[in-house]
């Protein structure tokens, strides 16, 4: 029998979990930890509420949850109830998928300000997460700034410009909705430090942004270049590029109709956050130009006025004691998902906050893959770890209450019944709400 523990029930820990039984079949038993006492991680707490097609695959999730080989170990925090080095003495192979949750910083004066938030955090919000439940952002000033230009991008500018209509079928926090319902912004300015044939937003994501009820996406046809150089873009972004192009082409009565503009503004650097000491008031911006690819400021700055900043330029990996790290890259130190014997990682904590959902599939099988490598070379031991049984003696020795993915089924279904009408569910946003809901 093999023993595998994963830390961490997002994609990538229910696709290496997948992969782990297509490829020993009854001769694996799978541990899935999660520190919170619910499962999927980001499709739960990252995926925006108003894609619910996407947030649709935890359903294959389930499927691999619901095998008799795979369990679910919810409400378990690995580093503090219990620690990799003892969990790596009880499974053969310990396998970290993370993801990525903590925001990069900006690095710039008056970050730290109220009202500058990271996007783990104001996504964290509208999505329900424990940790961020109480951010409470002051939406009362007519100016959001939003800073960079990826998809997470996208999903905090559509978020903060839906009508409350339009947030029909989703999945959003209702504390998040009641604040969205009194905003008064109406100005969103998206801030690319490159130009649009540079930006990180796939097409699809771009197009949402011409179908929005009240608001419309505004680019400036100064800032695009020459028609005739998108022809060596990748077709991707080739189709992202056509978007920004029909977004220049928008004539002013539309944007007129609308009560809120998206505006991207590009070749704009953040420089310093302004504020008046408490809270952020505007932010300072220094005009660039992109040579080789990077972008080089030019000495012109200028301030926008804004009462809110979101941060949306990546996400860098928490570090779990006994985990070595790789503090410039900002994720666990691997060798293709190698750390330690028997250590390895999957996903964003293996490769960084890059790609989709469903580049975490390949992800998992192919770290399934090394796993079975190094079990069939003898370096994992010789079949002696206790593996499950070992570790509920463990968390039994030290009290621990865990939540199995039956009572996930319970705060599942008290989640349903909790959604107002129309919405999938009202997610708990309370780890304490959460457990008793499970018992
Ligand atoms: P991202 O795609 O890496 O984009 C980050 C953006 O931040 C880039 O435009 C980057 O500009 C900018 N940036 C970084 N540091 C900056 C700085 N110091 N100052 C100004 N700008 C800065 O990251 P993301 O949007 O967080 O998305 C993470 C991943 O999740 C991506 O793979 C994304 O596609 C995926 N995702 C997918 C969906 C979806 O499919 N619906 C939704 C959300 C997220 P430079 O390029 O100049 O560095």
């Amino acid at each position: 029998m093999r023993h595998i523990a994963v830390i961490g029930s997002g994609p990538a820990g229910y696709y290496t979990a997948e992969a782990a039984i297509k490829h020993w079949g009854d001769d694996v038993r799978v541990d899935v930890f999660d520190r919170l006492p619910v499962p999927y991680g980001l499709i739960r707490t990252g995926v925006a509420p108003d894609h619910q097609t996407i947030k649709a695959v935890s359903g294959r999730y389930e499927k691999t949850a619901l095998t008799e080989n795979v369990r679910f170990v919810g409400n378990i925090s690995i580093g503090k109830d219990i620690s990799v080095d003892e969990l790596r003495g009880l499974y053969d192979a310990v396998v970290v998928a993370t993801g990525a949750p903590h925001d990069r910083k900006l690095g710039i004066d008056g970050e730290e300000q109220t009202g500058v938030y990271g996007s783990a955090a104001f996504v964290g919000w509208y999505n329900s997460h424990p940790q961020f439940r109480n951010l409470d952002p002051d939406l009362s000033s007519d100016t959001a700034v939003v800073i960079g230009m990826g998809n997470v991008a996208l999903d905090v500018s559509r978020i903060l410009s839906k009508t409350e209509a339009e947030f029909e079928g989703s999945d959003i926090a209702a504390h998040a909705l009641d604040i969205l319902k009194g905003s008064n912004i109406s100005r969103i300015v998206l801030l690319g430090r490159r130009g649009p044939h540079q930006i990180m937003m796939t097409p699809k994501e771009l197009s949402e942004l011409m179908k929005l009820d009240r608001a419309s996406p505004h680019v400036d046809n100064a800032d695009l270049p020459p028609e005739g150089d998108d022809a060596m873009l990748e077709p991707g972004l080739r189709k992202s590029v056509n978007h920004l192009r029909s977004f220049a082409a928008i004539p002013a009565h539309i944007h007129a109709d609308k009560a809120i503009e998206i505006e991207f503004d590009f070749f704009a650097s953040p420089k310093a956050i302004l504020g008046d000491g408490n809270k952020v008031t505007g932010i300072e911006v220094e005009r660039t130009e992109v040579k080789t690819g990077r972008a080089v400021g030019t000495g012109e700055t200028y301030t926008i006025p804004c009462g809110l900043v979101v941060t949306c330029i990546g996400y860098h990996t928490a570090n779990i004691p006994g985990v070595p790290f790789d503090e410039r890259l900002g994720r666990f130190a691997n060798d293709e998902g190698r750390i330690l014997t028997g250590l390895y990682c999957v996903g964003w904590a293996r490769r960084g906050p890059s790609g989709t959902i469903g580049t975490n599939k390949p992800d998992g099988f192919a770290i399934v893959e090394k796993v079975a490598e190094d079990m069939e070379a003898g370096l994992l031991g010789n079949g002696s770890k206790k593996g499950r049984p070992g570790f509920d003696e463990l968390a039994a020795a030290r009290g621990l209450d865990i939540v199995t993915f039956r009572d996930w089924k319970k705060i599942e279904e008290a989640e349903a019944s909790a959604a107002r009408d129309g919405a999938p569910r009202e997610k708990f946003a309370d780890i304490e709400a959460m457990i008793r809901a499970a018992q």
